[in-house]
């Protein structure tokens, strides 16, 4: 399953990926704040400056209805850079000029300006078209650039765009989209229990740990921590744990408890001693 309250994927732009010549460390740097946040990154797709190919990965994506998507790379002012083009066919809402957009480019021109840039005394064709976006999309500051990145929303899917230039990514991320993320992924608890056998290895427990795991997967997950040997006994620490939304806190430590439960009995089957931890 791809969709879901948390899911996101992500679709990278830029033929300098694809060829070799750059690393793409911004899906890098983005996953692993996403999941930091509690979602779950189910896909991630990579494709080249080409229409066809951009409009083609936001609608598959569109069509997994993960609840966010960001896309990263190719929102600057040159002739290669086309997502917000290739999301427009994907959303079929067309492109338009942006006032919010617009002030947005202005704010970081007036910047450049009185840090001492020597810019053409007008706005060039070239820098507008950045505030050119899908209709009824909402442009997100860009604090150290120029081209804002975007908002869009489709039926199921929240779509962010984001440029390719690393430092602009990440700080329309952390000043813009961080804090909204927080508020509407869904919170996670996470609850453990712990027991300890004596006379079992985990050679001997490991077959009924892959079925326990099966049974209860996803929510359930088992580790064996062997500890070492005691008067020549194998001792082991079991830890088990639940991610778990909150508004299903109540059934997932019931499963948990179930999980325990069977576990112990399985080590006093194959002989072990068991004591709780904590
Ligand atoms: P902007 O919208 O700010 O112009 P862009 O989206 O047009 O950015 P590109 O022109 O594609 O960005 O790339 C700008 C710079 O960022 C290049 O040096 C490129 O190699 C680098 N870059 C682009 N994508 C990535 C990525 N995924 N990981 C790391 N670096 C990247
Ligand atoms: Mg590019």
């Amino acid at each position: 399953m791809t969709s879901g309250q948390n899911t996101i994927e992500i679709v990278v732009i830029g033929n300098e990926l694809l060829n070799g010549t750059t690393l793409d460390t911004n899906s890098h740097w983005i996953s692993k704040r996403l999941v930091r946040l509690g979602a779950i990154v189910t896909r991630k797709t990579t494709v080249r400056d080409d229409l066809g190919e951009i409009s083609e990965a936001f609608s598959a994506a569109i069509g997994r209805t993960p609840s966010w998507i960001f896309s990263l790379g190719g929102l600057g002012p040159t002739y290669d850079d086309m997502t917000l083009k290739g999301l427009s066919r994907a959303v079929k809402r067309p492109i338009q000029r942006n006032i919010r957009a617009l002030k947005i480019i202005r704010e970081s021109r007036e910047r450049r300006v009185l840090s001492g840039a020597k810019l053409p005394m007008r706005i060039t064709q070239a820098t507008l078209k950045m505030a050119d976006l899908p209709r009824g999309s909402i442009p997100l500051r860009n604090s150290v650039g120029t081209a804002p990145g975007v908002l869009t929303i489709t039926g199921s899917a929240k779509v962010i765009s984001l440029p390719g230039v690393p430092r602009e990514m990440k700080a329309i991320f952390v000043e813009e989209v961080q804090r909204v993320m927080k508020r509407e992924l869904p919170k996670f608890g996470k609850i453990e229990k712990w027991f300890r056998t004596s006379g079992i290895t985990e050679s001997a427990i490991a077959p009924y740990i892959g079925k326990l795991m099966k049974e209860y997967s996803p929510l359930i997950y088992i580790k064996s921590h062997p500890v070492g040997f005691k008067n020549r006994v194998s001792i082991l620490e079991f830890q088990i744990s639940a991610t778990y939304r909150l508004d299903e806190e109540l059934k997932s430590k019931k499963i948990l408890s179930e999980a325990t439960t069977e576990l112990i009995a399985v080590s006093k089957k194959l002989g072990g001693k068991v004591d709780p931890i904590r």
